[in-house]
């Protein structure tokens, strides 16, 4: 397999969010790891042989190992709730990545802007929701990895031309992008019943608040 294809696993499986250029640098290397360690019977080694090619084509066709991943949930991300602040969201410096959930990395959520922000809020509702969203769907989901927005500070938010007071600021929205949009889009609809619900055409976006209704929209 080539660094390449390799970083295109990874990044599929949600490891790995940075760019695909077939260049074995320390961030391949860490995802290399962060995968080894998850799918579990492997070296933690970070360096891709034959035995991690297996695992990754394995955990492609296949999904992780049940066993793997039932442990992962059960400890792998106590490490987050240092994170969680009285204000109900995790406060996570931006070179930190911890797992906040069975399915949810920090790194999939933290400010895409540069030189903006030294922290990213996510909020424990949003991502329980985004558990349950992942659960239900059954298949991978890609929010950075794929070019979309978890946390936007208000720098960046202005950058990308994000709304006035999109919930991307208070860590209470994410950008989905996934294999099948209606597929995913018909999951959302059974869990999101107060937030919002973005169609666009890379995905869907949603939001979570208590206001008592949701607020639907389509784009392109
Ligand atoms: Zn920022
Ligand atoms: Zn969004």
């Amino acid at each position: 397999m080539t660094t390449k294809q390799r970083q295109n696993l990874l990044a599929y499986l949600g490891y790995y969010s940075g760019n695909i250029d077939g260049i074995y640098g320390q961030q391949t290397k860490a995802a290399v790891e962060r995968f080894q360690e998850a799918f579990g019977g492997i070296v933690v080694d970070g360096l891709a042989g034959d035995e991690t090619d297996k695992a990754l084509r394995h955990a492609v066709a296949y999904g992780m190992p049940e066993a793997v991943a039932d442990k992962m949930s059960a400890t792998a991300y106590a490490d987050a709730e240092q994170y969680l602040q009285p204000d109900g969201c995790y406060h996570i410096p931006r070179g930190v990545d911890v797992k906040l959930s069975k399915n949810l990395w920090a790194h999939e959520i933290h400010c895409q802007g540069t030189g903006c922000c030294k922290e990213s809020i996510i909020s424990k509702q949003m991502v329980e929701m985004f558990q349950l969203i992942r659960d239900d769907y059954g298949e991978p989901i890609q929010i950075a990895q794929a070019g979309g927005s978890g946390y936007r500070c208000s720098i960046h938010n202005s950058e990308v031309g994000g709304a006035y007071a999109s919930l991307h600021m208070t860590g209470n929205a994410l950008d989905l992008h996934c294999r099948d949009k209606d597929k995913l889009l018909a999951v959302v609809n059974r869990h999101i019943t107060d937030g919002e619900i973005g169609v666009y055409s890379w995905g869907i976006h949603v939001g979570v608040w208590n206001r008592g209704f949701v607020n639907r929209f389509t784009y392109g």
